[in-house]
């Protein structure tokens, strides 16, 4: 686990099997994820304060898979979590739990920590960014990657004319470094 800021922290995903990043926002009594990637067991090793639950950057089952297995409660756009089976439906089983809600507002706040939510389709339909306020660290997802990255527009529904926009978006964003869903933080 690598330190970003204050409280937040990152532990690196794998290749195979594919699992995304996640970013532990740690508050005084318990921790909250920026999603899960596939094992929980791994994540809680490095805790030492329980999981209060999951902000999705969007519902693929690389970055759902461990809260679903955790049982940890999620937050996840409306856009993806009306469509969670078919986005994964090559992939994994990934039910519908009522312990996964959408997001209400665009802004999420707990102890110190200051997100705003900005919604990014293209990657698939409910895919989001966040962008924390205090330690200038947008959560990118699937949509922005490093070096120069962008997220992938052919899986099931994924729109290229989407993700530009949503890219634009992102540009005009003040951060001060980008935490993406998979690869290094830069
Ligand atoms: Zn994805």
């Amino acid at each position: 686990m690598q330190e970003l800021a204050d409280g937040i922290h990152v532990v690196y995903g794998d290749e195979e099997p594919l699992s995304s990043n996640v970013y532990v926002l740690e508050g005084k009594n318990a921790v909250w994820l920026v999603d899960s990637g596939l094992n929980p067991d791994r994540v809680v090793s490095f805790l030492s304060k329980p999981v209060a639950g999951v902000l999705f950057t969007h519902g693929h089952f690389d970055h759902v898979l461990g809260a679903l297995e955790a049982q940890w409660p999620g937050l996840m756009h409306a856009g993806d979590l009306r469509v969670l089976e078919d986005l994964n439906a090559d992939y994994a089983d990934t039910p519908k739990p009522d312990f996964f809600k959408p997001f209400s507002g665009n802004v999420l706040g707990f102890d110190d920590f200051a997100l705003e939510l900005f919604h990014t389709p293209g990657h698939t339909p409910g895919s989001v960014c966040f962008l924390e306020k205090n330690s200038g660290i947008l959560f990118s997802g699937d949509t922005k990657f490093s070096h120069g990255g962008v997220g992938r527009t052919d899986l099931w529904g994924g729109n290229s004319s989407a993700l530009d926009e949503s890219l634009s978006l992102l540009e005009r964003l003040d951060y001060r470094l980008l935490a993406p869903g998979h690869g290094d933080v830069q």
